[in-house]
């Protein structure tokens, strides 16, 4: 989805214009996990794990966008028995339900401030394993207003209706199993007018149009069919006085796919225009989508161009729906969605942001490589720069709990940072990496961020989760990854024929400054304390940003034991420090990080000095 207009749902994420910022690297604030457990679903009322709906058959009698009735099948498994089978299902007037063919009984729960709305069928007998629902209604369907205020389900328009389920208003005009964890194939049939004020009547839909057949001398049956997996939420259907745009589109894949976009005839000339140089694009758009996010998951392609007065484009599968607007970067965001959404789907609406985010970041992809604009790895520094907005921070992307907040910043915006973090740690080609992962192992099924974490640090062989959790959760701005470009110096004493008691972390720099230290393991393998001198020993660990290292370098000056003075006591001098030392930091933020600045230790009569320096900034 994208807000067309701020004063519906979320602003839409400008593309940045500015460069990298030169802000220090900032330490990490708040302890948080390096895990995300799933958050609680803000529509708990809707949907149901009873269980899964495999198909939906819809066949409607459209006379007017306020006068349909509807023979819809549902074929559904359940795992376990049920006495009673909730479909979701708003509005709207209940004739017969019949399960497995059998008459049942039913009845209507509704309590809008719990968005719950059902149909609630009591079979004869129970089910269990497959079955089917059939329920005959009729009426008026309604819209669905959102707890944010804004509006979906059944949408009128002056030619007909634009029905949009984003996120649940869908259940207005087809009973169902509305989560977006249960995806099923439609087939929608729907026989509408030929003509209505003396113009052709189109009827559109996801999938493909397998049937458009005069049913007798004033209507047409329209037959769309949708075969891969999709949720309810993503079906659109549109009736209107369309112009119908066909075509045959190939990708540079070789797959050819046809394409069916409608534009409402009642837009004007400059409109039409303008949809049809975005129409030119989609192509291009799916060749370069294919390249980061690997096959187009959909069945055909083409968009769909009316005024549902909604203020919001949607991702309808396989046709974009477009509110009376379209630009380059919000027809990009929607094509995004069939991989980010509508193939990988948030497995409750609470996990919005991997969708969002996705999208929202892939629009300032595009421009960085087709339209040489900003590289979107901007973002994440942009964020946690002097022009970031600090209220960013104020709400994670998951485990918000008002489902008024759905369409918020921490959906798009803060979403679209996480994405960037990911790609200042692995880069441009370790992110398509592990997109293209995402995509192929998690396309057709719904996911949780936990899931994310885990393929990103399976396919990047990293532990990326620390840092992006901050990125996900932190409420103070989070560090930007970045490459180390050198280590603080360390050096370390002994005596000949003693071990030195070596220090147990290191202080990577980046090019922004000094990071947070990171535990290091040194290469002792070598060593000789035998000979005065010194010894270079190399260190290896993992950086606060889950990247590797090898090249932490310690010197160790070896020298000879001292003679011992019969009257001198072989105590700790009292300038040694006590530990351990409080420093602050040198990054933008500040902060404390516990050093051990000195450490005295006793050793066979020796006193072993290792020198701790104090961080510093580095230009
Ligand atoms: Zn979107």
């Amino acid at each position: 989805m994208t807000p067309l207009s701020p004063a519906f749902r979320a602003l839409s994420v400008t593309t940045v214009t500015i460069g990298i910022l030169a802000t220090a690297v900032v330490l990490p604030g708040a302890a948080v996990a390096d895990t995300i457990d799933p958050a609680a679903d803000i529509f708990p009322a809707v949907g149901t794990s009873d269980f899964d709906v495999e198909h939906y058959d819809v066949q409607m009698d459209y006379r007017a966008n306020d006068d349909i009735s509807v023979v819809t099948t549902i074929t559904a498994s359940a795992a376990a028995t049920l006495d009673t089978i909730r479909l979701d299902f708003e509005g709207l007037t209940v004739d017969t339900v019949t399960v497995d063919g059998v008459a049942a009984t039913f009845a209507r729960e509704d309590d809008k401030g719990a968005t719950l709305h059902k149909l609630v069928v009591t079979p004869a007998a129970p089910v269990s394993g497959d079955f089917t629902v059939t329920v005959e209604y009729r009426g008026a369907p309604g819209t669905h207003e959102d707890p944010d205020g804004s509006f979906e389900g059944w949408m009128p328009t002056s030619g007909g209706v634009v029905a949009l389920g984003q996120p649940v208003g869908t259940m207005t005009w087809l009973p169902s199993n509305n989560t977006p964890s249960d995806k099923a194939t439609y087939d929608i049939e729907v026989t509408a007018p030929t003509q209505t004020d003396a113009r052709d009547l189109s009827v559109a839909s996801s999938g493909d149009l397998v049937g458009q057949e005069p049913v007798d001398a004033d209507r047409t049956r329209w037959s769309w069919h949708v075969g891969t997996p999709l949720s309810t939420s993503m079906l659109v259907l549109a009736v209107g006085h369309y112009d119908i745009q066909n075509s045959t589109i190939t990708l540079a894949s070789g797959r050819v796919l046809p394409e069916w976009s409608f534009v409402t005839a009642d837009a004007s000339d400059e409109d039409k225009a303008l949809v049809a140089s975005m129409r030119g694009r989609i192509a291009s758009m799916l060749d370069w989508l294919e390249t980061k996010l690997g096959p187009y998951p959909g069945e055909s392609t083409g968009l769909i161009y009316d005024y549902a007065n909604v203020g919001y484009a949607l991702e309808t599968q396989d046709r974009p729906f477009f509110d009376g607007g379209i630009d380059e970067a919000t027809l990009l965001h929607e094509l995004t969605h069939m991989w980010l959404g509508n193939s990988v789907s948030p497995r409750t609406w609470s996990e919005i942001w991997l969708s969002e985010g996705g999208a929202s970041f892939f629009e300032s992809y595009y421009a960085w490589q087709v339209r040489e604009q900003s590289d979107p790895r901007d973002l994440a520094a942009q964020a946690v720069g002097p022009d970031g907005d600090p209220d960013i921070w104020e709400v994670p992307t998951v485990g918000w709990t008002d489902p008024a907040q759905l369409f918020g910043n921490q959906s798009y915006v803060r979403g679209s940072y996480v994405y960037s973090a990911l790609m200042n740690a692995v880069g441009p080609d370790g992110f398509d990496r592990i997109m293209r992962a995402w995509t192929k192992e998690h396309g057709g099924s719904s996911v949780v961020t936990e899931d994310f974490l885990a393929l990103a640090n399976e396919v990047s062989g990293r532990d990326l989760s620390r840092t992006l959790v901050q990125w996900i959760s932190s409420d103070t701005p989070p560090a930007v990854p970045e490459d180390i470009v050198s280590f603080e110096p360390l050096t370390a004493e002994t005596t000949v024929g003693t071990a030195p008691v070596l220090p147990t972390e290191v202080t990577p720099n980046y090019k922004s400054g000094p990071g947070t230290p990171a535990s290091v393991t040194w290469d002792t393998a070598d060593a000789d304390w035998s000979t005065p001198g010194t010894v270079t020993l190399t260190g290896s660990g993992t950086d606060f940003f889950g990247a590797p290292f090898t090249t932490a370098s310690l010197v160790v000056t070896v020298s000879a034991p001292a003679s011992p003075s019969p009257t001198e006591s072989a105590t700790p001098s009292p300038s040694s420090a006590a530990l351990p030392h409080t420093l602050s930091a040198t990054g933008a933020k500040p902060a404390t990080v516990p050093l051990i600045a000195a450490l005295s230790l006793l050793i066979g009569g020796a006193v072993i000095l290792v020198a701790a320096r104090r961080r510093r900034k580095v230009d």
